[in-house]
């Protein structure tokens, strides 16, 4: 049969699980799409509002913020200290040993804009390249779910800088974790974290790492058991408040270039900040045959972040041989001529 490709979003019947409804010509996922409304937003931001007034002001930080100097991160940690100025936050950046000067000086243009304290937590690359090199050549090692929301080498990277922003907040005593994950990336808006459940997050991704031959004894990646074992009653909450606010790539393009962030020189659509991108993308696509991206630009598409028609053309939009080549030798991977 070949390729029909959702009429409302970008996922199309070739990626493994996705089916076409012919009558109505929309994937299971645009079938059941049910966003936030406005007024559901509204609620949550107020939520959010009154948990920074109750729970703030008492630990070292009140946010531990996941900057990684691309756009999304930068605009929400600028609106966050706009729309509530008294809040301390500390932004970590995760060096992976392929984030972009670029990235780096932003996130730290973006710090003093914001009168936010800056942390960069680095690991010795050597460490850093051989995982990454174990998790290009795993295959299916993660749950099955994770390969539709990114690439191995992205989900690894994702789960250390989960581990260690809670880490971070269990340490200082900040009682919030804020992420900048969009409207398409459906994340829920506020989520409570209790210590049994950072047990057993820290559990999983031990296994996962084990699985793709990776033994981190010195918990450079995992939450460190100590800080667990320590932690008392209170855990921290997870706050996503830019998927609760009007996006558009545009704009926020607009705001950061007129407060002085700057437009990154790497050839990738997908990633204003990781050189290592376009290689984990490159990776996803020869084992899984379909784009690590499609679900999260799917996503930007149904909630109308994004237009179709953009959608489209950067699933379908070359990936950078010169980038891919670069990293495939860090990482001493082979890969087709
Ligand atoms: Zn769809």
């Amino acid at each position: 049969m070949s390729k029909i490709v959702c009429k409302k979003c970008v996922l199309d019947s070739d990626i493994p699980g996705i089916t076409i409804n012919q009558e109505t010509g929309l994937c299971h996922f645009c079938e059941t799409y049910a966003p936030l409304s406005s007024q559901e937003k509204t609620e949550y931001l107020t939520k959010i509002e009154e948990l920074f007034k109750e729970y703030g002001g008492k630990g070292d930080y009140d946010v531990i913020y996941a900057l990684s100097g691309g756009k999304d991160s930068s605009y929400t940690l600028y609106k966050l200290k706009k729309d509530y100025p008294f809040l301390k936050v500390l932004a970590v950046q995760f060096d992976n040993g392929f984030i972009s000067e670029g990235a780096i000086k932003n996130a730290k243009k973006m710090c003093e804009i914001t009168d936010s304290d800056f942390l960069q937590l680095t690991m010795e690359k050597e460490v850093l390249y051989d995982t990454f090199q174990k998790a290009a050549e795993s295959y299916d090692a993660f749950p099955k779910f994770a390969k539709y929301r990114a690439s191995d080498i992205c989900n690894i990277c994702i789960a250390i800088i989960k581990q260690k922003l809670i880490e971070q907040a269990i340490i200082r005593k900040a009682p919030f974790i804020v992420f900048a994950f969009t409207g398409g990336q459906s994340p829920n808006p506020i989520i409570n974290l209790s210590s049994n459940f950072i047990q057993w997050s820290r559990n999983l991704f031990e296994k996962q790492l084990e699985k793709i031959g990776v033994d981190d004894k010195d918990e450079l990646f995992l939450l460190k058991r100590e800080v667990i074992e320590n932690m008392g009653d209170t855990a921290p909450s997870i706050l996503h408040p830019l998927c609760l606010w009007e996006y558009s790539e545009d704009k926020v393009l607009d705001t950061l270039l007129k407060i002085g962030w700057e437009q990154p020189g790497i050839n990738d659509s997908n990633s204003t900040n990781c050189t290592l991108n376009a290689f984990a993308c490159y990776n996803h696509l020869e084992k899984y045959g379909f784009h690590p991206y499609a679900f999260d630009i799917a996503g930007l598409v149904r909630s109308g972040e994004m237009s179709r028609e953009e959608g489209i053309e950067k699933i379908n939009q070359e990936l950078s041989r010169p980038l891919i080549e670069e990293a495939a030798k860090k990482l001493q991977v082979e890969i087709k001529k």
